[in-house]
């Protein structure tokens, strides 16, 4: 079968929409058929290279090449076939893609942390979950999929295991973005964060992943929620979704939470800036008041190895800086609860979608992603 697919060639290239071969699932797999693909900034992370092993240190251990790629990891899609063995869905079923693999049985899915979930370890490897081998093509060469899903592309082949059922009669955006940045956000603030009602909160970043911290941070219960965002347009959209007030940057910040925490600072601090850097972390920890969480959601590039922070009031004050991926979520619990708390009204997804785009219009909207024009660009397929 054939399809069209967004396809990467190399880093800091555009994305190449073009015809890709698709052979039919084997064993544990499905072909999907995608509605709608979120164009999530970690698919930006590996176009501008944050997210790729570089190119030297991947020939000296003698990994496989990275390229060419089938982006796209947020996905809302409909179950077309599925290969021998499949046990969790049948055709027609409503799925979302799910970045992180669940197996179910390895020690951290069985323990609660499926978002750590062994099958995760490779999921930046080329090849297929159930046996390292591709099942898409283009001129007979193998072509990886981002995060084994590859949601910008009409159908792909994908393990049972990176699919999550979800009700058919959800719009397929919502579900898209619920399958990664929604729940990134929203779980950064509920989950790892662990923010209580009265919390003094700050939100350093507020586009399509910080935005749900902020509305996580306002079901929580918190009662400050201080959004930071250079861009006018993304402040007001926070003050619509709950956060009590609004700043340009982090030293904006300061003497407004120490006013409105009475001089003890934030009880948490979540970091979804575009891009994580070392320099951002000590701002962040003086916002954070003694005992405080400094939580860090957003993807640094994968050589930082440096960051600033004050060791003597981390220890002294008892600060702690926690990393989080995926919220801190379990896929299968977590998509469907978001979904729910949609359902009922409680959590804005529509709102989110500032614009949609065909296939052919991706590299426009990742133009538009770096220009600050949206909080969520999302691919609705025909
Ligand atoms: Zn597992
Ligand atoms: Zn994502």
């Amino acid at each position: 079968m054939k399809t069209r697919a967004a396809v990467l060639w190399g880093i800091n290239q555009d994305w190449q929409v073009e015809e890709v071969e698709v052979d039919e699932p084997k064993e544990g797999e499905l072909l999907v058929r995608w509605l709608a693909a979120g164009m999530c900034h970690s698919d930006e992370h590996v176009v501008t290279g944050d997210m790729v092993v570089p190119e030297d240190i991947r020939v000296a251990m003698g990994l496989p090449e990275n390229f060419p790629m089938i982006g796209g990891h947020e996905g809302a899609g409909i179950v077309e076939a599925v290969g021998p063995g499949v046990s969790t869905l049948q055709v027609g079923d409503h799925v979302a893609a799910s970045f992180i693999p669940a197996c179910g049985r390895c020690s951290w899915c069985a323990s609660g942390r499926t978002n750590q979930c062994d099958l995760g370890a490779a999921v930046f490897a080329p090849g297929q979950i159930s046996d390292g081998t591709d099942r898409h093509r283009v001129g007979g060469k193998g072509i990886a999929m981002l995060a084994k899903l590859g949601t910008f592309a009409e159908r792909t082949v994908i393990h049972e295991s990176s699919a999550v059922k979800v009700a058919p009669n959800l719009p397929p955006t919502a579900v898209a973005l619920v399958s990664c940045g929604v729940t990134t956000g929203f779980g950064s603030a509920v989950n790892r964060a662990d923010i209580r009602p009265g919390d003094v909160v700050v939100v350093v970043g507020v586009g399509g992943v910080g935005i749900n911290a902020v509305q996580g941070a306002k079901l929580a219960g918190a009662k400050v929620i201080v959004a930071v965002d250079p861009v006018e347009m993304k402040q007001k959209f926070a003050l619509d979704l709950g956060a009590t007030h609004a700043v340009a940057s982090m030293e904006e910040a300061q003497p407004l939470v120490a006013e409105l925490s009475v001089g003890v600072m934030a009880d948490a601090v979540i970091l979804t800036p575009g891009v994580m850097y070392g320099n951002l972390l000590a701002p962040a920890l003086t916002l954070t008041a003694k005992g405080g969480t400094c939580v860090v959601t957003a993807v640094a590039p994968m050589t930082q190895m440096t960051a600033d922070i004050n060791l003597f009031e981390l220890a002294m004050w008892q600060k702690e800086v926690r990393g989080v991926l995926f919220g801190a979520g379990n896929p299968r619990y977590d998509i469907p609860h978001l979904l729910g708390l949609y359902q009922a009204g409680q959590l804005k997804l529509d709102e989110l979608v500032t614009q949609t785009y065909s296939l052919d219009q991706i590299n426009q909207g990742y133009q538009d992603m770096r220009d600050g024009k949206n909080i969520r660009g999302v691919i609705v397929f025909d």
